[in-house]
């Protein structure tokens, strides 16, 4: 008999240990294929493992190899251990570290289907069953319950009296999987009923329709797919659903990704509102049973419809007709482990593989997507209301935080009994502290950042979760007079409930420190949206996709605070801040304002989103990267080498420099950057016109030089395409 043999990838985190080994497949583990989790004995252990090929044949005499120890449940299907091959090319990562990210959600550490005993009727007593009249009136109610009911979980009725009736022949006990049902979506209410269209949308759902027809013209829809480019409130959720609905109907499947399934649960709702249980939800807020049962379901081919966040690009769906990424500018679409991998770019090699229509929408797209994708328009709102006028409000000169006509537009909105919105993109209570005598500043003792200050009392380092109580004295000349500096979210929450707060006006605050709880972000989204007038404030979550119609004025506090980040992103996040903030202001019957406080009023991006003309900013964005050769006109490749030795990490990166060359590419640095978690880092950036090139360039020199800086306690993180 010819032998089995699996090569087989250990699911190890070492970059120095390259995959895949050889194993010998016993007679019972013939049927394991392609994408099998095994229990591998590896390297002196007990490894999980990855089956990504077959053969009959193999370098080491098969009598030597060794078997896996069992074939477990949670494998993956063929096409996603393709995937993670080209992964793990494509992110300078390894087939273990993609393998790992699609797995069953808790696979590795053991999760199983739940299974619980059912008891069902085995035989109507009412249908003169032999010794019906010897029941006891609770055995008589036990059975009439199973009539009613039909099949029931034994442990609802009790499981010694269910046992007597299974020995007299009356019931059956059996053990059956039981789903673990997410809870559903709690802000908003969906509809099961289709609205009719719009014009727009009636013209743009027409392509959309035409490509999910035609799959294998994914060219035809733009090398890239299709980019629906709406502004906010046109109603692009809606085409989503339409196709959705046509993919389900040609007996495909479908992945809808979305940014972040907390702050945006109107989504989802409106997808289990009008598809019911064929939808499966996968996020991290559900438990891992849930998840598990989830997945099982989209793996069994129950669910066909998985919406979820960037993971969601992973589901184990057969034959997928769609894939749909909502607000596709949305930064979370980036995983910030190893592999560094962007959902979007993943969706469009799955879209690919499957021979599926690819389907992006955004008000305000990224550049890289109009380049490369067939832009389709929805540029009015569906109830035809304008988008709300924007006033820019120069700070230059004032002291306090709030602008004059920032003051009244809020009292208005106290007055008229009605909502606004107030974004700042800064948690805490103040950015810094320092000492008015001497000058110290109030570093954290890890990272080579400042402290932030919390109303709680404590400071705490935003990168690293350091934190101490809040000083009372200067360490440095024990001075007492501390000067705080720049307001966060909490001062701006104080400071409104101290103007606006009584009389029932509620002040609601939404960012990472109260959404730290399970489900948090959605409790006070649903709280502001059933409060009859009030003020959300908050970071960028509160600009994210949800629609309160009662929102009369949308405030962007510090605008240009993101422009001041060294990154070549600043102004295309800037732009899309404002602009998604405004989407939420005046959806209702009595319209709305939006005011932008900026000591940078003739920025471009803040100008051209004050106009809500997206195409102007597109166009020069367009053209200043075109001139310097960053994102879509160049691949970007970030390298950061780490350690507790900075001479190690700089020198390990200055050999990474002279190892990688590629022809037109510049590679820049290594240049410092500020200590993280008490390590010294050194990065590289490579600029370059020819990716794939740049990529194995980088991969080769990574790859090359992996044991020696593990030997010398440097990590190498790589991340192509940076955020
Ligand atoms: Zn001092
Ligand atoms: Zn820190």
């Amino acid at each position: 008999m010819v032998p089995m043999i699996a090569r087989v990838e250990p699911l190890t985190t070492a970059r120095a240990l390259r995959g895949p080994f050889d194993y010998r497949l016993r007679e019972e583990q013939h049927d394991a294929g392609v994408g099998a989790l095994l229990r591998i004995p590896f390297a002196g252990r007990t490894a999980l493992g990855v089956i990504v090929g077959l053969s009959d044949s193999s370098e080491i005499v098969p009598e030597r190899l060794a078997e896996p120890d069992a074939v477990l449940p949670g494998g993956i299907p063929a096409d996603l251990v393709e995937l993670a091959t080209w992964m793990a090319a494509e992110y300078c990562s390894t087939p273990a570290r993609a393998l790992g990210l699609m797995l069953a959600p808790g696979a590795a550490q053991g999760t199983r289907s739940r299974e619980v005993l059912v008891a069902e009727l085995a035989h109507d007593p009412s249908d003169g069953a032999d010794g019906a009249e010897r029941l006891t009136d609770r055995q008589r109610a036990i059975l009439e319950r199973l009539r009613r009911e039909g099949p029931i979980a034994a442990s609802a009725i009790g499981t010694d009296a269910l046992r007597r009736l299974e020995r007299r022949g009356l019931v059956t006990l059996e053990r059956r999987a039981q789903r673990r049902r997410p809870g559903q979506a709690t802000v908003g209410s969906a509809s099961a009923v289709a609205p009719p269209l719009t014009d727009d949308q009636q013209a743009v759902l027409g392509e959309v329709l035409g490509a999910v027809a035609r799959p294998s013209r994914l060219d035809g829809a733009g090398p890239g797919g299709i980019l629906l480019h709406g502004v906010t409130g046109s109603g692009k959720t809606e085409v989503y659903l339409r196709a959705v609905e046509a993919t389900l109907a040609a007996g495909r499947s479908a992945i809808v990704l979305v940014p972040e399934i907390g702050l945006t649960p109107q989504a989802l709702g409106r997808f289990e509102a009008r598809f019911g249980d064929v939808v499966a939800v996968l996020h991290s807020a559900l438990g891992q049973g849930e998840r598990y049962d989830e997945w099982v379901r989209l793996r069994s081919g129950e669910a066909r419809v998985c919406v979820g966040p960037r993971s969601a690009v992973f589901a184990p769906l057969a034959d997928i007709g769609l894939i749909v990424v909502d607000e596709e500018h949305d930064a979370s679409y980036k995983h910030e482990g190893d592999p560094r991998y962007d959902a979007r770019t993943v969706a469009l090699r799955r879209a690919q593989q499957h021979g599926a229509a690819l389907l992006c929408g955004s008000a305000t797209p990224r550049p890289e997507s109009v380049a490369s994708q067939r832009r389709l328009r929805l540029p009015r709102r569906v109830d035809g209301r304008p988008l709300p006028p924007v006033e820019v409000l120069d700070m230059r000169g004032q002291h306090h935080p709030l602008h004059p006509r920032t003051r009244m537009a809020l009292a208005d909105v106290r007055r008229g009994g009605r909502k606004a919105i107030v974004l700042l993109n800064r948690r805490g209570w103040s950015n810094f502290l320092s000492c008015r005598a001497c000058g110290h500043a109030w570093m954290c003792p890890n990272c080579e950042v400042a402290l932030v200050l919390h109303q709680a009392g404590f400071v705490a380092c935003h990168h690293c979760g350091h934190r101490e109580p809040l000083p009372e004295r200067c360490r440095s000349c024990g001075s007492a007079a501390l000067a705080r500096h720049g307001a966060g979210t909490q001062r701006v929450e104080h400071d409104l409930r101290a103007a606006l707060g009584d009389g029932g006006f509620p002040v609601f605050r939404l960012d990472a420190d109260i959404a730290g709880g399970k489900d948090r972000a959605g409790l006070t989204l649903a709280q502001f949206e059933a409060a009859d007038a009030g003020v959300l404030v908050g970071t960028q979550m509160v600009a994210k996709g949800h629609d309160f119609p009662d929102v009369t004025l949308g405030v962007v506090l510090d605008a240009d605070q993101t422009l001041r980040f060294p990154d070549f992103r600043a102004e295309e996040r800037t732009f899309a801040l404002i602009t998604q903030l405004a989407g939420r202001a005046g959806r209702g019957d009595a319209g709305g304002t939006v005011l932008v406080q900026t000591l940078a009023p003739e920025a471009r991006s803040i100008e051209h989103a004050a106009r809500h003309d997206a195409d102007a900013f597109l166009s020069e964005e367009l053209g200043r990267r075109q001139a310097l050769g960053y994102p879509p006109f160049g691949s970007l490749i970030r390298i950061v080498c780490s350690a507790e030795d900075a001479g190690e990490a700089a020198s390990l990166a200055k050999e990474l420099h002279d190892r990688i060359s590629v022809p037109g590419a510049a590679v820049l640095g290594p240049a410092p950057l500020f200590r993280l978690r008490g390590r010294s880092r050194s990065q590289l950036v490579i600029k370059a016109t020819d990716r794939p090139g740049a990529i194995a360039a980088v991969g080769a020199a990574v790859e090359g030089l992996a044991a020696g800086a593990s030997r010398r306690r440097v990590s190498i993180s790589v991340d192509v395409d940076p955020q």
